[in-house]
């Protein structure tokens, strides 16, 4: 069985993770995929505007949406339950009792930071990893390119580039314009936008 990780903050969900999550179906021919929200997320502070359960409910909302749903796709709450940090390595480790063919996903950002990751060494033996591009940016293309040149030298990665369009969109932005009253249009599920408004999330 193939399967397949996708974890992240998710503060809010957003298309550009929506549309990540179905190219990485298609392009690895997942039998399964797992979108895993954190609970303290390594890399950085917790937010003070949103739960770990509301990052989790949007997530279940976005992707029962018809147009977003996949039977492939289910939304884990396996590491807000473990609580304490959100290490990657565990939840491979965890997961590796259903499948030993295990692949990561990481947007551009995050492959290129992978070796400083709590044994980030063993997550890049243990899975393959596919890296989607977060903008269209030459440099970044390069960077990823030497990245994954690396990986494959120094732990016999096996990384999986596809040919990807960006989808230029970060949970920072859609925060940013919730605070400033401006319009989300085109960024997020209609179901995650209303949650936000009715638990009145990322208003300041
Ligand atoms: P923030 O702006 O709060 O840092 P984010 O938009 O980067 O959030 P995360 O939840 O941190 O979202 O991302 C989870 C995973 O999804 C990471 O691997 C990240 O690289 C990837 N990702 C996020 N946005 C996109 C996007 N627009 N296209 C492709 N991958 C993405």
């Amino acid at each position: 069985m193939k399967l397949g990780i996708f974890g992240g903050t998710f503060g809010p969900v957003h298309l550009g993770h929506i549309r990540a999550a179905h190219a990485f179906l298609n392009e690895c021919a997942l039998d399964r995929l797992y979108i895993l929200p954190t609970a303290i997320p390594p890399h950085k502070a917790a937010s003070a505007q949103d739960q770990p359960g509301d990052r989790l409910n949007m997530l279940h909302l976005a992707f029962s949406q018809p147009e977003y749903a996949d039977d492939r796709i289910t939304v884990s709450d396996y590491e807000q339950t473990r609580g304490g940090k959100s290490y990657t390595i565990l939840t491979l480790e965890h997961f590796a009792k259903e499948s030993d063919d295990i692949t990561l996903l990481c947007g551009t950002d995050m492959f290129l930071t992978l070796e400083r990751w709590y044994r980030g060494e063993d997550i890049l033996r243990m899975a393959d990893i596919c890296c989607l591009y977060r903008d269209a940016d030459p440099a970044s293309a390069l960077a990823v390119a030497e990245a994954a040149a690396r990986y494959r030298a120094a732990y016999g990665t096996h990384v999986i580039l596809p040919s990807y369009t960006p989808l230029v969109i970060s949970s920072t932005e859609i925060r940013a314009r919730i605070a400033n009253q401006q319009s989300t249009e085109g960024l997020l599920p209609s179901a995650v936008r209303s949650y936000i408004d009715e638990h009145g999330l990322y208003r300041v």
